[in-house]
């Protein structure tokens, strides 16, 4: 700005016109409990969600067999103790249509639709340096000015499909598994083709094979992946669970991960390989991710032990597979058991026994083209009636990609992140002012209302501060953003995982800039508890890091 004359006064930015205090982006899990916290502030603000209705993730992913791999009552909200009291979950790890009913159940109970748009997709976010607002964009064509915006984005809700020749020729049914049609579609007797082996095909596979009359799996490189070992919930057993409410929570909030399971912090090679295999043998045959979080920690960090546990693994794969070289073909080679996001499955390997699934290495002979009927590999056509593309997400940054942010003198963000998110605390980016973000990258990747909890109980009193100050403005310092995108960037030197061809390192062949080795800094890899002490101690430091005006 050149002239102070032209410079708006601190009543006249406290004063700009405005439709909201707070607009929050994003109505999953995140943004339903942040729209709960500012409807109890009574402060004017709406949440603004793309789908016609609530739930992100689980409105979505209607695809057979969805379902949580978090312990059903370690995902449910915790500030509640009401909700706690009243909902009963059926199974240890609910399925998609339960937890669509429980995130219901909760915004129904607080009346928080009221304060929920539907079909609100938003396109545009230009920040006003003249009245410290947001201008915000709809695809319907309104624009809506606000304080402050709340992004509760999801880190998974931009699917990725590949970019085969012919696949707009395709006369079947196709899609990816976060548009699995609401009307489920039949899939009795049908050639069914799945492209794609990670979390999300592992759970569709054997679902779809007790149906269709013939699956074919297209796997470019397999996954590992361990058994869920699900199991109902009765009366009895709720009530255990409930009265144990308080020491779950205070479990998660303990560990890295944000689960009830522990890391045995036993050193590894002090422990006999025979009392290795006893852990792991208990773990494997247990429930959920126990097999990934309760094991040694070096195991993450130690290529020798991660090998020594990965050939236990595989041992296990090939007690299930009848067919010794099909077993080999499922075993990944190229990377250890758990440095990418492990799928928990249930009786996936199993289901290469059946006579109606094929397994299709599409590393060898790679798919060419999807055809009017099928689709041709290097050496084979198939007819198939349906093509599902489980071919993953554009992770963490997808969805903020998909919105024209410009911040601070037309800062566009997307241009900030072109090689990988760089944040402050994972809640701000430098130059994007009054924007705060819920479970955005580079927050601790735990079991995800864990973190969301965290964030929104960091968010919530955070804009009480400015408000109760008569702040117009905040914006996260330079210095300290780079200093925190340093620590991001060394947490991922001590972990096996930093080098994992994963979303979550920013790997996705589909999309350009996300090649195998240009690295993106998606996740804070030191886990929950010390990710919660960096950022209570901002507060503790009265926002340090924080320009405040
Ligand atoms: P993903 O892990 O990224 O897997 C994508 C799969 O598609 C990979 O097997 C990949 O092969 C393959 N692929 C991608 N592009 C391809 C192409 N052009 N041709 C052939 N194959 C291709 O995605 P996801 O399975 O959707 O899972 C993403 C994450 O969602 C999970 O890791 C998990 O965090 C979350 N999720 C959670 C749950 C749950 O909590 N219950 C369930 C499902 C998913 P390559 O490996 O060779 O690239």
């Amino acid at each position: 700005m050149n002239s102070t004359a032209t410079q708006p006064t601190d009543s006249a930015r406290a004063n700009a016109a405005r439709d909201y205090e707070v607009i929050v982006i994003g109505g999953g899990v995140a943004g339903i409990y942040q729209i709960k916290r500012l409807a109890d502030l009574g402060v004017k603000a709406t949440l603004l969600e793309a789908h016609s209705d609530l739930g992100g993730t689980w409105y979505n992913n209607r695809y057979p067999g969805a379902r949580f791999d978090s312990e059903s009552f370690t995902y449910g909200y915790s500030f509640s103790k009401e909700v706690l009291d009243e909902w009963d979950w059926t199974e240890w790890y609910s399925p998609q249509p339960e937890t669509l009913r429980y995130l219901n159940f909760v915004t129904n109970k607080f009346d928080l639709r009221k304060h929920m748009q539907f079909n609100c997709r938003v396109t545009s976010m230009h920040f006003d340096e003249h009245t410290d607002t947001w201008r915000l964009t709809l695809a319907d064509g309104r624009s809506l000015r606000t304080r402050f915006v709340i992004t509760a984005l999801g880190i998974l809700s931009i699917p990725t499909r590949p970019a085969f020749a012919g696949m707009e020729t395709f006369k079947g049914l196709s899609f990816h598994p976060y548009d699995w049609p609401h009307d489920q579609p039949d899939l009795s007797g049908k050639r069914v083709a799945i492209i794609g082996t990670g979390a999300t095909a592992i759970q569709i596979i054997p679902e779809v094979a007790k149906v269709a009359g013939r699956l074919t799996v297209f796997q470019r490189r397999p996954n590992w992946a361990a058994p869920l070992n699900n199991a109902k919930i009765d009366k009895a057993e709720m009530a255990k669970i409930r009265a144990r409410y308080d020491e779950i929570f205070a479990t998660c909030a303990r560990t890295p991960g944000g689960f009830e399971h522990e890391p045995d912090r036993r050193v590894f090679s002090d422990v006999s390989p025979e009392e290795r295999r006893e852990l792991w043998d208990r773990l494997y045959d247990g429930p959920g991710f126990g097999i990934w979080l309760q094991n040694f920690v070096e195991i993450f960090t130690d290529e020798a032990a991660n090998a020594e546990f990965s050939a236990y693994i595989a041992e296990r794969i090939r007690s299930r597979v009848s067919d010794k070289a099909l077993a080999e073909k499922l075993i990944p080679k190229d990377h250890g058991f758990g440095i990418q996001r492990v799928p928990l499955e249930t009786g996936y390997f199993e289901t290469y026994n059946r006579d109606n699934v094929e397994l299709v290495d599409s590393q060898a002979t790679p798919i060419e083209e999807i055809t009017p009927g099928g689709l041709r590999t290097t050496d084979r056509s198939f007819e198939f009636d349906v093509i599902v593309y489980a071919t993953g997400f554009d992770s963490f940054t997808g969805a903020f990609d998909k919105i024209d942010i410009q911040g601070s003198n037309g800062l566009k963000l997307r241009d900030k992140w072109a090689d990988g998110p760089i944040t402050f605390l994972g809640l701000m980016a430098s130059g994007m002012p009054n924007l705060v973000m819920l479970a955005g990258p580079q927050t601790a990747a735990t079991n995800f209302p864990r973190g969301a909890e965290l964030a929104v109980d960091w968010v919530t009193p955070f804009l009480e501060h400015l408000w109760q100050h008569g702040y117009t403005r905040f914006d996260a310092q330079a210095a300290p953003e780079q200093h925190w995108h340093q620590h991001v960037k060394d947490m991922y030197q001590g972990v096996l995982m930093g080098k994992a061809k994963s979303w979550i390192t920013g790997y996705n062949g589909n999309l350009e800039g996300h090649e195998y080795g240009k690295t993106r800094y998606n996740i804070y890899a030191g886990g929950g508890p010390k990710y919660a002490r960096s950022i209570q101690k901002c507060v503790a430091t009265g926002y340090e890091g924080v320009d405040l005006s």
